[in-house]
This record gives structure tokens, C-alpha cells and sequence, in this order.
């Protein structure tokens, strides 16, 4: 039997290859192979069409942040083509508006993926916060944690901060998730009408129904009267309310 020897040294720069997790990487941070895979997976993960790489590579590009100081007339010159350019162009302006989600699990931070990122989403709200206690309340792992603080004061701080066209705000879409989604049986105490009570819900991040479908899980009954909604509630495991305010918090 013939054994397979891992190779050593980078073959793209040269540099000596460490072991992590069984795969080996190239650290270098010269090396121009992986700086334009950490491009070609940014571009993919933010869904920026045409930024494969073969243009990656005709538009000489190098790091992240000079996707976003391509002029249209830079991606004409580089793929020699205006069509290109202009749907490209397109492209890239359109992907300054991703939330922070795509954005972090886009910078090929070993551990940190989309995953990673829609837990931290969920107490946090944007890049400043990002810190070792929020992300041990958010459920990531000590290895997860530290890759992401050490991107954070290596390349974040230190390079990409202020060259990057992103708010660096993570998408508050998923603690909806997280809240809860309400039905609200018979009359309430706590408001003038439903609708009032399902604009303050929706304000707070709930997602409200009209009726007990099985999405449900907070059925509010302030009336006290056993309706039909609320024995199915009752008998499907729906957490049961008494008073809208609980939730609101007001
Ligand atoms: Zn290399």
C-alpha cells in the first residue's frame, strides 16, 4: 500500500502549511491563492454574480475591500467588456445592502459561517458588541469565539473598518424567530382593539395571527372565557396568557 504524504509548503506561495482541525491551511498572509478564495467565497456567500475567479482574477483583485472601490469603468477595463461591467457594477452595489449575517459568515473565518452568525444575531445587534462574553451567551463554541476575536482586532479593526460600504448591523428578521408567534382570542383588557395590540406585538418583534394555526405559540386570552381557541391551544401545548402586557413589557 502506498501512503499519501500531505504536502508541506503551500503551493500556491511557498509558506510552510500548518495542521488545524485535520485540514492544513496556508497562514500566510502574502498569499495570493487564498486571498482570492477568501474573495471568491465573500462574492458567493454575498451573492454577487459574475465575481467568480476568472474576473476576480482579470480585475487583479487582491483583498475584500477593493471589490468595493471598483469604478464601472475599472471592471469594463478589466473584463473588456461594458455589459459586463454594468451588471456587475449593479451586483456589487446591490450587495452593500446585505446584513451583517451574510457579511460576517462571508469572511471565510474558520467556524464562523452563517450558523455562527444567526446565533450572535440574536443578542446582539451590530459588530461593536461583538465580545467574548456575547459570544459565550450566544452559544458559540471557545474555538469559534476565539477565531472571530482575533479577525475582529486583526483584520477588522485594524484593515477593513472604514473601507467597507456595510452598517455592520445584524438582520433583526431572526429574533422574530426567537419571540414567539401570538394569537389573540376573545376581548381585551389591556388594549382598545386587536389591532392596536398587534401593532404594539409587531413593534416588539412577535409575529401575530388571526387565527390558531400551527405556527402559533402564545395564544393571549385576557377575557378569561374558555373559547374554543383556547382549549385547542391548551390541548396542542400553546403557552396560554393571561395578559398582553406580559409581553409587551409595559
Ligand atoms: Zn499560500
Amino acid at each position: 500500500m502506498q501512503t499519501i504524504q500531505a504536502p508541506t509548503n503551500c503551493p500556491s506561495c511557498g509558506s510552510l502549511l500548518e495542521w488545524s482541525n485535520d485540514l492544513l491551511y496556508c497562514r500566510s498572509n502574502s498569499c495570493v491563492s487564498q486571498k482570492q478564495k477568501k474573495i471568491e467565497h465573500f462574492a458567493k456567500t454575498l451573492k454577487i454574480k459574475g465575481l467568480g475567479p476568472s474576473a476576480i482574477n482579470k480585475l487583479g483583485l487582491t483583498d475584500i475591500d477593493e471589490i468595493y472601490s471598483l469604478t464601472e469603468e475599472d471592471i469594463s477595463e478589466g473584463l473588456s467588456s461594458e455589459k459586463l461591467a454594468k451588471k456587475l457594477y449593479a451586483e456589487i452595489k446591490n450587495s452593500e445592502a446585505a446584513p451583517f449575517n451574510t457579511v460576517l459568515a462571508a469572511f471565510s473565518i474558520p467556524l464562523i459561517g452563517k450558523t455562527a452568525s444567526d446565533k450572535l444575531s440574536k443578542i446582539i445587534t451590530d459588530i461593536t458588541e461583538i465580545n467574548e462574553s456575547n459570544c459565550k451567551a450566544a452559544g458559540l463554541g471557545p474555538k469559534a469565539t476565539e477565531n472571530l476575536l482575533k479577525w475582529l482586532h486583526k483584520d477588522f479593526y485594524s484593515f477593513y473598518d472604514g473601507c467597507l460600504p456595510f452598517d455592520f448591523k445584524f438582520e433583526k428578521a431572526s429574533l422574530v424567530e426567537t419571540l414567539g408567534t401570538v394569537c389573540i382570542s376573545g376581548k381585551l383588557k389591556s388594549y382598545k382593539t386587536k389591532a392596536l395590540a398587534t401593532a404594539a406585538l409587531l413593534d416588539k418583534g412577535y409575529i401575530v395571527k388571526s387565527s390558531l394555526t400551527k405556527d402559533v405559540t402564545i395564544l393571549v386570552n385576557e377575557s378569561g372565557v374558555e373559547s374554543a381557541k383556547t382549549n385547542q391551544a391548551r390541548k396542542s401545548g400553546i403557552t396560554i396568557i393571561e395578559n398582553l402586557l406580559d409581553l409587551i413589557g409595559e
